[in-house]
């Protein structure tokens, strides 16, 4: 695709965004890879009157931080990006604080494989991402470790992160985690899940990779393995998941200049979307 197309297809998924129901006021962010930086909704627009041309770029691999564009990149550009240097099999990353991935993420709740689509996050479970203040160093850390050999994770008191080959696959992903997520939430009302092994799972899996429906790339997001971040194993899924520890939330960087991409420095202080 060209950058004029990626950019008519982030504008238009936004607006798929807000039809579904999925988009929470100013909530939402959008983000695709085109060659070497990082196409992303602006802060502070609603998106019905969006234009191709009002999307930030930021550099994926230098000049860590640094945009270009009529308007500032969203609030939650720095997990967008880091999450693009991390994992090179992602070309585009929907982030939503739809209402019930957001209910399970304030009660810490991963979800379980409730159901058979699951699978098409990758594994047996939609694990929850620890909590830390939005737009810093720690969410995107605790992101990436809940996203690993994921496509999809929820952000404790937050909402939700879906990756895909492009934006379109990461936003029918997040149709589908949210959907998941309101049928997990409600089956909880009724006595709780029957869940399904991790070998139907795989099960399902390999058969999702045959229609498609998996992106194997995503799916095994192995581009960069790290021994540290290791998240526990899912092989155990169970109905309902100890809530998770909250870190304290740290305040907002302060602003700083252009550094390497390694040193993860703080961002210009922006505005909350
Ligand atoms: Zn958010």
């Amino acid at each position: 695709m060209t950058e004029r197309e990626i950019r008519k297809a982030i504008v238009e998924n936004c607006l798929k965004m807000n039809a579904t129901g999925l988009n929470q006021g100013t909530s939402g962010n959008l983000s695709a890879r085109y060659k070497d930086v990082m196409l992303i909704t602006p802060s502070g627009i609603a998106y019905e009157v969006l234009k191709p041309s009002d999307l930030a770029t930021m550099p994926i691999t230098k000049d860590y931080g640094s945009w270009e564009g009529p308007l500032k990149p969203s609030t939650e550009w720095r997990f967008h990006l880091d999450i693009m240097i991390d994992r090179p099999d992602v070309g585009g990353i929907v982030h939503t604080h739809s209402t019930y991935a957001t209910i399970l993420s304030i009660a810490g709740k991963e979800i379980p494989a409730c159901h058979y689509m699951i699978a098409a996050f990758g594994g047996p479970t939609i694990r929850c991402a620890d909590y830390a203040t939005f737009g810093t160093e720690e969410l995107s850390a605790n992101a990436l470790k809940a996203l690993e050999n994921r496509t999809g994770c929820i952000l404790a008191n937050h909402g939700m992160i879906t990756t895909g080959a492009n934006v379109a696959k990461a936003m029918w992903l997040a149709v589908e985690l949210e959907t998941i997520a309101k049928q997990y939430y409600q089956s909880l009302l009724i006595g709780g899940p029957n869940l399904l092994s991790d070998a139907e799972i795989a099960n399902v899996l390999e058969r999702f990779k045959g229609y498609g429906l998996q992106d194997k790339k995503a799916a095994n997001s192995d581009a960069k393995p790290k021994a540290k971040s290791r998240a526990k194993s899912p092989a155990k899924a169970k109905a309902a998941t100890t809530p998770k520890t909250r870190a304290k939330p740290k305040t907002l960087a302060k602003p700083r200049a252009q550094a390497k991409p390694s040193a993860r420095p703080k961002p210009k202080t922006r505005k909350r979307a």
